[in-house]
């Protein structure tokens, strides 16, 4: 570690010579940022290994979250933040003519996920070791994270993001801890001895290969770690394969076989797509953790009866739900338990998160496909699925289509979420209303028969990344006003209360939404060369895009508004940006339309004089997490517009609360704990609640066809979807027109007319800086409970029974 400012820069300066081998004046910025990273990277991994001795002389109970996907973004950053160290780099690069800044932005972002799941599980990690919490990822290490989006022409292209180009500084590769995972084969029965026992024949070898990342706290001694698993053709079968025989081809095909399990991150984000290669890479990474969690136990103590008091695995969502087999397999085939003893294990050892209630993308895998690419494990859960529908039987005589519907096999598939609440002994939603909608409707008879495994976890977010990090006039505004502690307990960023209504602090609020505001202008202008108006309201929504978040709602309000400043020029109405941001899974048409129509409608609108520069519409291509840092510092209004009940919680709603938009939103999700604790006054929620959805699913007496002959200015808008308003073909948006017209599945001209004025009233609070301000410091002030330190808090109480571990 460097002790000042002059022992920093003359180390940098040294890393430059040693690593790149070039002096400061040759070396280019990508040389100095893999120069500080290096220098970085030095201390941390000290840091680490002290924290890795503490583990290993301790019997702390360790949680190891397991997670198809990590969101975590770029890391120098929050690295030197979490070391203390970002003001010594600041002022000695800029003494060597370096601005930090531009260094950082050399770092590809991590993009090891789609959205709001894989950033959840990002701020986990932050939160668990800030709390000095004895917690650690584990995933895959996708060659290829989710794909680079541009825009051509309007519509959405992918290019592949190979972010390990240039080589990771983060990561450490542990080729001595890799294991073996096995998949295909058969299994026989031997029953020779006491017991019958399971013998695997005929199987493949994938040797997974670990790359362990660093994950600090903050100012804090903790280095927790995130082990990523790739997967590699393991030697034995290299030597057995065609290779030796002189069939180089069919060696080179083996070889991107195996290599493709952890080639790959699927691009669908609340979707279950079906594919063999997804069920490979699930299993695949289980497997390799759970080897890896015992095989590490195994050092420490003599028996494994023990390991639910030193170990608690959790799985994000169903991807990792494996893990319930593969404990049991690994307890009874390799270690010898009898089935009960390793079922009482395995299933107070295995905890779960549900992330949906959508039918669509709850995972199935067909029985022949599960059963014969992973025959032992098809076995257990076969077992595990014949013992508890006896279960079932006895609580529920005769109710067949009850014990159906809660059964883990059925109708020919493996139902992942029915094996994840069966095998763990915790499941929790991520929201209030969530949890409520699991236990009454979704997961109802499970909830009946297990009522103490359900409990909610509402979601939150690091507000060191989201508010330390990456809005830092606002942290120090906020220091100044009200002291520090608020970093290291954030509900103390309530003190900020007292000033919502004091006209000098609104006045600086409102100064620094400016310049976050002119920052991110400056960045469209760069890119886009549109000019926006940084006093027009910066209207956002950012996020994945899909039909039930419904940025269709939002353009053909945008169209709408157009559509009256054509009739009339010189209407009286608040200038407004809407900034879009998200990408669309590759394979959903509707998704990668509603993309188009927003390019579309941004090129009429923003080419039309007529209307004055009242409206300026934005598509920000590849939504990222650093992208993600630039738009929420600079956001007036946050639109969280999901058809009530389907978005189990969403973050980014939290994100830019904590960073003083005004949310204008349903009541779905954490919205309506964020209304809950800043009180109607300082947000805007319209629109259907989710009995009322549920209600009209259930009754089938919605018709959007009426609303469309009744509503004069919205059967306007739709109209003009498919006659030559937009300059593209006339059935280009046809499919969208349908949707709305025909079924209009998700509510959105239901929902319009209440949208319509939800966005009058965002304008007429705007109109008015002191309340503007008001709301926007009233938001800052209530955003302490969406900290992920207070999710973490309760899991480490509530279901994980951890404890902070500090020498
Ligand atoms: C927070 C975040 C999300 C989740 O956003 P929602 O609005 O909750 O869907 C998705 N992607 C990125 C990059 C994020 O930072």
């Amino acid at each position: 570690m460097f002790t000042d400012k002059e022992d920093f820069k003359v180390q940098f300066v040294d890393k430059l010579k040693t690593l790149q081998g070039k002096s400061i004046e040759e070396a280019s910025k990508l040389d100095k940022y893999q120069a500080l990273s290096a220098l970085i990277r030095d201390v941390i991994s000290k840091k680490w290994v002290d924290t890795n001795d503490r583990y290993k002389k301790t019997v702390e109970k360790q949680v190891y979250y397991f997670s198809v996907e990590f969101l975590i973004g770029r890391l120098l950053g929050s690295n030197l933040l979490n070391l203390d160290v970002q003001g010594i780099c600041a002022e000695g690069l800029s003494e060597l003519g370096i601005d930090l800044n531009e260094l950082e932005q050399q770092e590809t972002d991590a993009g090891l996920g789609n959205g709001g799941l894989g950033r959840l599980a990002a701020c986990f990690l932050d939160s668990l070791a800030s709390l000095n919490l004895p917690g650690h990822g584990c995933g895959i290490r996708y060659k290829y994270g989710l794909f680079e989006q541009k825009i051509v022409n309007g519509y959405q292209v992918e290019n592949p993001d190979n972010w390990l180009k240039n080589s990771y500084v983060w990561e450490f590769r542990k080729a001595d801890k890799a294991v073996k995972v096995r998949f295909n084969g058969t299994v026989r029965t031997d029953y020779s001895g006491r017991e019958p026992k399971f013998i695997h024949e005929g199987y493949d070898t994938v040797l997974a290969v670990p790359y362990d990342i660093p994950v600090l706290g903050y100012k804090s001694d903790t280095v927790n770690t995130l082990r990523l698993w790739s997967a590699e053709v393991a030697e034995e079968q290299f030597n057995l394969s065609s290779f030796n025989k002189g069939d180089y081809n069919q060696g080179l095909e083996y070889r991107y076989a195996v290599e493709a399990i952890s080639e790959i991150l699927y691009p669908e984000d609340s979707y279950y797509g079906g594919r063999v290669l997804r069920l490979k890479q699930e299993y695949f990474f289980v497997s390799a953790g759970i080897q890896s969690i015992i095989r590490r136990f195994k050092r420490h103590y003599q028996s494994l009866h023990n390991l639910t008091d030193h170990v608690a695995v959790h799985i994000n969502d169903t991807h990792p739900a494996l893990c319930v087999p593969e404990l049991m397999r690994v307890l009874i085939d390799e270690e010898g338990f009898g089935w009960d003893e390793a079922w009482r294990i395995t299933s107070n050892t295995i905890s779960y998160t549900n992330h949906t209630i959508m039918p669509e993308a709850l995972e199935k895998w067909p029985t022949e496909i599960f059963q014969s690419l992973l025959p032992r494990l098809f076995m257990i859960v076969a077992e595990i699925n014949e013992r508890f529908c006896k279960e079932l039987w006895n609580h529920y005589p005769g109710d067949w289509e009850k014990i159906r519907h809660m059964a883990i096999i059925a109708d020919g598939y493996v139902k992942m979420a029915n094996l994840a609440v069966v095998g763990s002994y915790s499941v929790n939603g991520v929201a209030k209303i969530h949890t409520e909608i699991l236990k009454k409707e979704v997961m109802r008879d499970f909830y009946l028969h297990y009522p103490y495994k359900f409990n909610n976890k509402t979601n939150g977010i690091t507000h060191r990344r989201w508010l330390l990090k990456s809005n830092p006039k606002l942290a120090s505004l906020i220091t100044n006003q009200i002291g520090p502690s608020w970093i290291y307990h954030p509900t103390d960023l309530r003190n900020l209360c007292r000033y919502a209504h004091d006209s000098a602090f609104q006045h600086q609020i409102e100064a620094i939404k400016r310049d976050n505001k002119v920052k991110l202008a400056d960045y469209i202008k760069n890119k886009y060369q549109i000019v926006v108006n940084v006093n027009s309201i910066f209207d956002v929504q950012v996020k994945r895009i899909h039909a039930y978040k419904r940025q269709l709602l939002n353009v053909l309000h945008i169209m709408y508004l157009y559509n009256r400043l054509l009739d009339d020029p010189d209407l009286l109405i608040t200038p407004r940006t809407f900034i879009f941001a998200g990408k669309a899974a590759p394979g959903y048409y509707l998704a990668k339309q509603t993309i188009k129509l927003i390019n579309a409608v941004a090129q009429r609108v923003n080419n039309d004089v007529r209307i004055k520069d009242k409206l300026k519409v934005v598509f920000l291509e590849n939504y990222s997490v650093s992208l993600a840092e630039i738009i929420f510092a600079a956001a007036d209004v946050s639109e969280q517009i999901s058809t009530a009940s389907k978005e189990a919680s969403g973050t980014g709603n939290m994100k830019f609360m904590m960073n003083g938009a005004v949310t204008c939103g349903t009541l779905d999700g954490a919205n309506i704990e964020i209304r809950d604790e800043v009180c109607d006054a300082n947000i805007v929620i319209f629109g259907l609640t989710a009995d009322e959805v549920l209600n009209y699913y259930q009754t089938g007496t919605y018709k959007s066809i009426d609303i469309y002959h009744s509503d004069e200015a919205l059967k306007r808008v739709i109209d003009q979807l498919t006659n030559d308003f937009l300059a593209v073909s006339p059935d280009e948006f046809q499919s969208i027109r349908d949707g709305l017209l025909h079924n209009d599945e998700y509510f959105v001209l239901k929902d319009f007319a209440a949208y319509q004025a939800a966005q009058q009233k965002i304008e007429n609070c705007f109109n008015v800086p002191e309340i503007w301000a008001r709301m926007c410091i009233n938001n800052i002030a209530y955003s302490g409970k969406f900290s992920s330190d207070r999710t973490i808090s309760e899991y480490a109480i509530g279901i994980w029974k951890i404890r902070p571990f500090l020498i």
